[in-house]
Parts: structure tokens; sequence; C-alpha cells
């Protein structure tokens, strides 16, 4: 079965040199990947990424790390963007108190600004949560009263098992990156045992996260594999069946054909 990485950052420097190498190597096996955004010039590159192999879709969004860094007006030329380019989904976009880059405010406005954006595109979103779970959680839920469902991703889940039901509840799908391997990760383990597997989604993160036996290295979308076979280990089902499911997850929630 093919594999979905549904999350990497190819347009990181990191893989300047040889961007080539990491794509074809992956994709060529009939792989997939979505090339994630972090801002308005990241989403132009992810773009032009995705536009040179056929293998790899794109996101366009703002990531709430790097708001600062990007235009006043970002949202307004996230709109033009996204009716330009047709990105397949609304990301990374979502809250972060781990680092302190942006006002935490400023952060707030971004992500309901974008989840509105993807609600007019009918986009999934891909949403990044660190250290913010007693913010996001309300959001979320507040959002889907007033305007209701969501489609999208928490992209590399480490939460609690409360925080899995809930985003679950709310219709959202878990993706699970290179910490699923980590040595002293039981905790997160035993959360992704609890998931159904149906919701359930692997990532890469690239190339930041690398999983066992890589830990530390630069991350490339090939080094899936560690963190897919951890999976079936601990929801005890077989690759095949694993890697099934997760391709039909992976394209049910991006709204590709399978
Ligand atoms: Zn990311």
């Amino acid at each position: 079965m093919p594999i979905f990485d549904t999350h990497a950052h190819l347009d990181d420097d990191k893989y300047l040199k040889d961007l080539d190498n990491v794509v074809l190597s992956f994709t060529n096996a009939n792989n997939r990947i979505l090339c994630v955004a972090t801002g308005i010039n990241s989403s132009k590159r992810c773009s032009e990424i995705a536009n040179n192999y056929s293998f790899v879709f794109f996101s366009a969004g703002i990531h709430p790390n790097s708001i600062t860094q990007n235009p006043e007006n970002s949202i307004e030329l996230l709109d033009i963007f996204i009716k330009d380019k047709k990105p397949i989904a609304l990301g990374e976009i979502g809250l972060d108190r781990f680092r302190d880059y942006t006002p935490f405010d400023l952060q707030i406005q971004y992500f309901v600004a974008q989840i509105q954006l993807a609600r007019k595109y009918n986009l999934p979103i891909l949403i990044h949560c660190r250290d913010a779970w007693n913010d996001m959680l309300p959001l979320l839920e507040t959002e889907v009263r007033k305007y209701g469902p969501i489609k999208g991703v928490i992209h590399s889940f480490t939460g609690n098992l409360d925080h899995a039901e809930k985003c679950i509840k709310l219709g959202l799908y878990l993706s699970f990156a290179g910490m699923l391997t980590y040595k002293k990760n039981d905790a997160l383990r035993r959360v992704a045992a609890k998931c159904p597997i149906e919701k359930i989604l692997v990532e890469t993160d690239a190339p930041y996260l690398a999983p066992e036996p890589f830990r530390g290295k630069r991350n490339e979308p090939s080094f899936i594999n560690y963190t897919v076979k951890t999976l079936a280990e601990i929801l005890n089902v077989s690759m095949e069946e694993l890697e099934n499911q997760l391709w039909i997850n992976s394209n049910k929630v991006l709204n590709l054909p399978s």
C-alpha cells in the first residue's frame, strides 16, 4: 500500500541541495506528500514545489509562530492566493504557548480568521497546538456550535486521552509523527492505542521530529515507515491493514481520490 506523509515542510532550507532526491525516493512508490506552508512566501514556495511533482500536494496558511514575520494584510493576501492557486488544505494554523513569538491575542485572531477562510473555500484545516489545549478546545467547540462542523487534522498530536477524545468528538483526525517512536513516550503510545483507527493519520513534520533511529537528524518523508511500524504494534494490527486504513483516512480528510 502507498503511504501518505500528511505533513512535511519541503520548502525548508534544509532541502535546498537535494529536494529532488528526498521527494522522488519517496513518491516513486506512489506515495503522496502534503507540503505544508507556514506563511505567505512559504505558501508560494509550497505551491511551486507541488507543481513539480505529481504526488506532492500543498497547503496555504500562516503558522502561529510566524505571524509577525508576515505582512499585516496577510489574511487578505492568503485569500487571494487560495482563490488563485487552489491549495488542498489550509495550514498550518493554530495556537502556541510554548514559544513566545507572537502575542497570544494575535494568534487567536489569525487562527479564527483562517478557519473562516477554510470555510469559505471548503478546505480542511491543519492545526498546530502546543501547550494551548485549554484555549484550543473551547475555541473549536464554540466554532462548531456557531458555524457547523470543521474538517481537519491535529498535526503532530501530543495531547492526552481527554484531548484526543474531545478532538475526535469534534470530527477531527489525529496525526502522529516521529515522537511516537521515542523511547520515553509511553504516555503518547497509550493515547494512540485508544484512538479509533479510522481517525488516525501519520506524518513526518520533516525536517523536524525524525523518528527513531534517526532522532536528532534531518527528517524526510521516507522515514515515515518507522512511525507506521510503531503504530501498527501499538494498535495490534498488521502493517497491511494499517497502511490500507491510513491511505483511506488521509485521502478522505484531504478530499483526494484514493
Ligand atoms: Zn509543521
